[in-house]
C-alpha cells in the first residue's frame, strides 16, 4: 500500500538581471529587472516543481529539462510543473496544500501576493487556502540581487494500491 501522504521540498535561486521581465508564479510583476536563468527564471515555480518531483522520488527539474538543452530556453515555466503534475498523477498522487517563502530584496511581493497565490493555485488545481506564500528580505545574507524560493508541498494519495499481479500469471 502506498503511503497515504508524501511531503515534498524545493529550493531555488536566480540571479535578477537588468531589462527582462519578472515572472514569480507565473505572474508578470512590474519590475527594473528579471530573473535570468535559461527559461523564464520562475524561480517559485522552479521549486514547486521540484517539491512535486521529489515527493514522489522522480528526477529533479534539472534532470527533466537540462538548461543545455535549447528546446528550454526562454520556455514558460508552467510547462515544467504540468509535467511534475502529471507524473505525480500517474503516481497516484494529489496536491494537498504547498506553503513558500521568497526571499528577494525587491519588489515587495505583498501587493501581488494575492496575484501570486491565485495563480498558482489554478496551476495546481486546488484552492487558494491551500496554497502559503510569505516573502522575507534577505537579512545579512548578502543575495541581495537574487530571488530564492523555498517551497514545501504535502501530496494526498488518490488512487487505490495497484493489484498484486495473480501468483499464476508469475509462473512460466
Ligand atoms: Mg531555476
Amino acid at each position: 500500500m502506498k503511503p497515504a501522504n508524501r511531503i515534498g521540498f524545493g529550493w531555488d535561486s536566480h540571479e535578477f538581471v537588468s531589462g527582462i521581465p519578472l515572472k514569480i508564479g507565473g505572474v508578470t510583476i512590474p519590475h527594473t529587472k528579471g530573473l535570468g536563468g535559461h527559461s523564464d527564471g520562475d524561480v517559485l515555480l522552479h521549486a514547486i516543481t521540484d517539491a512535486v518531483l521529489g515527493a514522489i522520488g522522480a528526477p529533479d527539474i534539472g534532470t527533466l529539462f537540462p538548461p543545455t538543452d535549447p528546446e528550454w530556453k526562454g520556455a514558460d515555466s508552467g510547462v515544467f510543473l504540468n509535467e511534475a503534475l502529471k507524473r505525480m498523477g500517474s503516481a497516484g498522487y494529489a496536491i494537498g496544500n504547498v506553503d513558500s517563502s521568497l526571499i528577494l530584496l525587491s519588489p515587495k511581493i505583498g501587493p501581488h501576493a494575492g496575484n501570486i497565490r491565485g495563480h498558482v493555485a489554478k496551476l495546481l488545481g486546488i484552492g487558494v487556502d491551500c496554497v502559503g506564500l510569505k516573502a522575507k528580505t534577505p537579512e545579512g545574507i548578502g543575495t541581495d540581487n537574487a530571488a530564492v524560493a523555498n517551497v514545501v508541498v504535502l501530496l494526498e494519495r488518490t488512487a487505490a494500491a495497484p493489484k498484486k499481479t495473480p501468483a499464476r500469471a508469475l509462473k512460466k
